[in-house]
């Protein structure tokens, strides 16, 4: 029976019955997008979630691979919107795993009754602003239509797979598996001869789990990855306690921190570079023990300093060398770029893993793949041969999610054209020339360079405070100024100089991406710093945008 904010799917022009109908499509249905529906409908507006997936949970539904969970606390990654559900959420482990995850988004929809505004199977083809009724038109690749004021992209950072275009590929007689498309039916690996291309996160929650069950791993490494222990187990019952009688002190705690997390944990009052190695070391092994980036907050300077990262860079690499016991294969494991410069890895076992007779690393830095070949791959002179191939090799990030949807602003501007330099926007949110159109936790944001339930909270209370403004004003639009636009570009670039951020090829800097442009894309900034400039933003009348 369709809804009052349910049109019925039609391949027509819309009506202008029909365009008067929604006041915001959401497109997405993952942690920011659940968010973004409640957050919309309590302030009164009208609004329907477009998915693509048959699923609530967006990431947490797509990286359905063995070992994959989350590399945040739970009890801090996971939302703070709701007391009641804070408090009667009971997460099993430290680091909740996929399927935790993928049932806490479920229940979300569920506790707050968002189902009814969520139409999945809908992976939403174009976006055009139409400037005449000052309102979207969005169709869904099945050609469905719908029009609304506002636009909230909730796609997520990391939403779009990134298949490196391998000679050879489709000639694979073997599976061909990809971590941020995994199937829904267990994959048994028993008896299978496996290849691992990639050692990033995802490859390293996986690898030692595949190594548990397959006859053989070969592990093809382009850089190594540094990783540090999840520790992961059962959350403490005593721990859960604690954190639920003050847990809204907690997120408030958070909030202050640069990454959104980790307020437990105070970094050393000196700089690395200001104290002795063995008070440095002493540091670095009780973060080694606390576990997770705990590591990266032990000094303020690790990821502005070099010499202080070196340290920390250094401290992981000796562990390295202690847990794998060939020497040549601990030297291919030890990273040479700067640590934190890629996202740090949190592992159960990755190290240790290949210790084991049945697993092999391959530094295709030394022997570059050539090609797929029908019962393996070709690398440097050698071939290897195998029947499962598991291509771990991450995200077009950032911009992958939009620019794979045909978006339109004002005059015809696509997307595509717009971010061809570089994803422009002003405070992550806006872009010129994209009028009403709000993007979630991307690019110019602080993203998932923090803690992204804490984004994308901020992010989705600001979009509402937004829109209530407008319609308490009258005004019809709202989009980012040019200038403004310049401005935070710059901004987020010069943010970017004062780290160590920009000396490595990471996909924060779309670097893995062959011919994407180099530029840093999230916001370096920290989280608290980024939430007041948004603030004062609004509290001057959104200074920076252009309101009509
Ligand atoms: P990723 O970090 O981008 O890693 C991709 C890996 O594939 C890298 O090792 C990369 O090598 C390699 N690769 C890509 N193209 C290649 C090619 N043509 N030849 C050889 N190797 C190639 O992707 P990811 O592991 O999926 O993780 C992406 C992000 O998702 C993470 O940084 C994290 O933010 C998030 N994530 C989080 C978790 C978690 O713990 N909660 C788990 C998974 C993912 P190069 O480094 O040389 O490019």
């Amino acid at each position: 029976m369709p809804t009052r904010d349910d049109p019925q799917p039609s391949t027509r022009e819309p009506t202008t019955a029909a365009i008067d109908t929604l006041d915001v499509v959401v497109i997405g249905a993952g942690f920011s997008g659940l968010y973004a529906l409640h957050k919309l409908r309590c302030t009164g507006l009208r609004v329907v979630v477009l998915e693509a997936e048959p699923s609530v949970g967006g990431t947490w539904w797509a990286n359905r691979y063995p070992g994959a969970r989350v590399d945040i606390q739970s009890f801090e990654y996971s939302y703070s919107f709701s007391d009641p559900l804070q408090q009667d959420w009971h997460w099993n482990e430290r680091y909740a795993s996929q399927p935790e995850l993928l049932r806490y988004a479920n229940h979300v929809a569920d506790r707050f009754d968002l189902r009814r505004h969520i139409r999945l199977n809908t992976r939403v083809k174009s976006a055009h602003f139409d400037e005449a009724h000052q309102r979207w038109r969005i169709s869904s690749e099945d050609g469905r239509q719908w029009t609304a004021r506002f636009i909230v992209t909730a796609i997520g950072p990391l939403s779009s797979p990134n298949t490196p275009a391998f000679e050879g590929l489709s000639s694979f007689e073997g599976q061909v598996l990809h971590t941020a498309a995994w199937p829904h039916e267990p994959v048994d690996f028993t008896g299978r001869d496996v290849a691992v291309v990639g050692t990033g996160s995802s490859a390293v929650q996986l690898i030692p789990l595949i190594a548990a069950q397959a006859r053989t791993l070969t592990v093809f490494q382009r850089t190594a990855a540094y990783a540090v222990p999840a520790h992961n187990g059962p959350l403490d019952p005593e721990r859960e306690r604690q954190v639920k009688a003050d847990y809204a002190g907690l997120r408030a705690r958070n909030r202050k921190m640069r990454s959104g997390f980790g307020s437990e944990l105070a970094p050393h009052p000196k700089p690395a570079v200001a104290v002795s190695d063995a008070e440095r070391d002493a540091m670095f092994e009780e973060r080694w023990r606390i576990g997770g980036f705990s590591l990266l907050g032990a000094f303020v300077d690790l990821l502005t300093d070099l010499r202080a990262n070196e340290h920390a860079a250094e401290f992981v690499r000796k562990k390295i060398r202690q847990i794998v016991r060939d020497p040549s294969t601990a030297a291919a494991l030890c990273p040479t770029h700067p640590i934190g410069c890629k996202r740090l890895c949190v592992d159960s076992g990755y190290y240790d893993t290949y210790n084991r007779p049945n697993v092999t690393l391959v530094d295709v830095s030394r022997e570059p793949i050539h090609a797929i070949t029908p019962s393996g791959l070709a690398s440097g002179a050698r071939s290897h041969t195998f029947d499962t191939l598991v291509l771990a090799t991450g995200f077009d990030a950032f911009t992958g999610p939009m620019t794979r949807i045909d978006l339109c602003g004002r005059g015809g501007v696509t997307i595509q054209d717009k971010w061809r330099g570089g994803p422009l926007n002003y405070l992550g949110l806006s872009i010129a020339g994209f009028p009403n159109l709000f993007n979630l936790v991307g690019p110019g944001s602080t993203s998932a360079f923090t803690n992204v339930m804490v984004a994308l909270e901020q992010h989705v209370d600001w979009i509402a405070d937004c829109i209530a403004w407008l319609d308490a004003q009258g005004h019809t639009t709202i989009e980012a100024s040019a200038e403004a636009e310049a401005r935070w570009i710059t901004f987020v670039n010069a943010v970017a100089q004062q780290t160590i951020l920009l000396s490595c090829n990471s996909w924060y800097l779309g670097a893995n991406i062959p011919g994407k442009p180099r530029v840093f894309m999230p916001l370096a900034d920290g989280f608290p710093a980024y939430a007041q400039r948004c603030a004062e933003v609004a509290r001057d009348g959104y200074a920076g945008f252009i309101v009509q």
